[in-house]
């Protein structure tokens, strides 16, 4: 049984380094985003570009993972007009043209030149490809940031800042705007239904009053990550049971056999 203990003991270990190996990973894109962030701020405004990249595509994420999968649950279409959009976001057709070769090599799908980090990538879009941005009015994502609470996301552990009231009031405003453009209760029941979700998921938690959280209705990730934690459980458990069985089986075997060997051996000896 000593080895099945080293087998159970590995397993453990297994499972418990790739749940924080994945943690660690989506911890280090947002540490990575804050990190880079003002280099960037300076190097959009040079371009006169007046919108962040960085709080763009924090809001990006945000939108994929706590929007839009419930918005394609219902099976709903945003309307053009709405900021929430992907066409919305003058950084989109640059984002596309990213590719991760490797962990150490980014390329530029315009022109194909390679880089070490995603910030190199970024700073070479600034310089060489911002004729692509085409800085229209309202396509900028990380304006939204109040609404979305990009901040939250970013600084989740850092300690709380003292909260604005004003502040407050102005982004839950931008929130219910944006609720009643894109999800205009008009337009049957699965925008009425989007535009109530809306407001619980992002304009309730606008307030300086305690207790509520953004993203109150949850999101993709939260649930990829539990799923992915129970299948990896289940694969490695899974083995393991089987191995107790075995040896449990062979065990009892064994005993079976001994007490044979035993009461034969009594037999014998009762017979001379
Ligand atoms: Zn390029």
């Amino acid at each position: 049984m000593g080895r099945a203990a080293v087998a159970i003991a590995f397993l453990f270990a297994c499972l418990f380094f790739s749940l924080d190996v994945a943690g660690c990973l989506s911890h280090q894109d947002f540490i990575g985003a804050a990190g880079t962030r003002t280099l960037l701020q300076e190097d959009v405004k040079k371009h006169e570009v007046h919108c962040s990249r960085e709080r763009s595509r924090i809001a990006s994420k945000i939108i994929d993972q706590y929007l839009m999968p419930f918005v394609e649950q219902e099976q709903y279409h945003l309307p053009n007009k709405c900021r929430l959009h992907h066409d919305n976001d003058i950084f989109r057709e640059q984002e596309e043209h990213k590719i991760h070769v490797d962990i150490n090599e980014w390329r530029c799908g315009f022109c194909k030149k390679s880089f070490r980090a995603e910030k190199f990538l970024d700073l070479h879009f600034d310089n060489r490809h911002s004729n692509l941005l085409d800085d229209i009015q309202g396509r900028c994502l990380a304006d939204l940031c109040g609404a979305l609470h990009c901040d939250q996301m970013v600084e989740s552990k850092k300690a709380k800042t003292k909260c604005n009231p004003a502040a407050a009031a102005r982004n839950r405003h931008l929130c219910e705007s944006l609720a009643d453009n894109c999800f205009p209760t008009s337009q049957g029941h699965s925008a009425s239904r989007l535009h109530e979700f809306f407001l619980r998921q992002f304009c309730d938690a606008h307030t300086c009053s305690q207790g509520k959280k953004p993203f109150s209705q949850g999101g993709k990730k939260q649930t990829s990550v539990f799923y992915l934690a129970v299948s990896i459980l289940i694969v490695m458990l899974l083995p393991l049971f089987y191995v107790l069985v075995y040896l449990h089986q062979r065990g009892m075997k064994r005993g079976i056999q001994d007490l044979k060997r035993i009461s034969k051996a009594g037999k014998k000896t009762k017979s001379y």
